[in-house]
C-alpha cells in the first residue's frame, strides 16, 4: 500500500543548505568518501592514502581550507612537509570533481555532490566560514545571456557570494536586540 506509506523525511545530504545548520555530518563524510572511492575506481584511478587523507581533512567541516592549512595537517599525519604534496593531492581532487577551488578565499572545499553534474554557486558565510553549494544553473544561464548582450562568449565562470548564513543572521539580530 504505497499510498499509506509516509514519505521519507528529506535527507540532509540532499539539502544544499545543510552546511548552515547542524546535521549528521558523520553521515555526510562517510557518504562523500564512499562516493569518492567508487568514482576514482570507476575511472581507473586511485584514491591514494594522501589523496584520501586530503579529502578527509576537507570534509571535516563545511568550509574552505587553504593549501598550507591542508599541508600542515598532512605533515602532522606524516605525509611530509613539502608543499607539492598538498598541491598535487588538491589538484587531483579538483580535477576529479571531489573538491572545488574557492577563488575568493584562495582555498579548497570538498564537493557536496561528487559525481553529480552540477554547476554550483558558492555561498560563503563571513560569520562562521561555512560554505554551501547552491544549485547555480539559473545563475549561469543569466550570466550567459548577459554576456551575449555584449557579444561575449564565456569560457569559465565561478560565482561566489559572501554573506551570513541563517545561524549567523539570528545571532547578529540577537546581538542588536
Ligand atoms: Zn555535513
Ligand atoms: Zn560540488
Ligand atoms: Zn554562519
Amino acid at each position: 500500500m504505497p499510498d499509506s506509506t509516509p514519505a521519507d523525511p528529506p535527507r540532509a545530504e540532499d539539502d544544499p543548505g545543510r552546511a548552515f545548520y547542524s546535521h549528521d555530518h558523520g553521515h555526510c563524510t562517510t557518504e562523500a568518501l564512499a562516493r569518492a572511492e567508487a568514482l576514482t575506481t570507476a575511472r581507473g584511478l586511485r584514491l591514494t592514502p594522501v589523496r584520501r587523507r586530503t579529502l578527509e581533512i576537507l570534509l571535516e567541516q563545511h568550509r574552505a581550507m587553504g593549501a598550507y592549512e591542508v599541508l600542515d595537517r598532512l605533515a602532522e599525519d606524516g605525509f611530509g612537509k613539502q608543499p607539492p604534496v598538498a598541491y598535487r593531492a588538491l589538484e587531483f581532487l579538483v580535477e576529479q570533481g571531489l573538491a572545488h577551488r574557492i577563488r575568493r578565499l584562495n582555498a579548497f572545499a570538498a564537493c557536496a555532490r561528487p559525481g553529480e553534474a552540477h554547476r554550483p554557486v558558492f555561498l560563503i558565510c563571513t560569520g562562521c566560514d561555512a560554505i554551501a553549494e547552491a544549485p547555480g544553473a539559473r545563475v549561469y544561464e543569466a550570466l550567459k545571456l548577459a554576456a551575449r548582450d555584449v557579444d561575449f562568449v564565456i569560457d569559465r565562470a565561478n560565482v561566489e557570494a559572501v554573506g551570513l548564513c541563517p545561524t549567523c543572521q539570528s545571532s547578529a539580530s540577537e546581538a542588536r536586540a
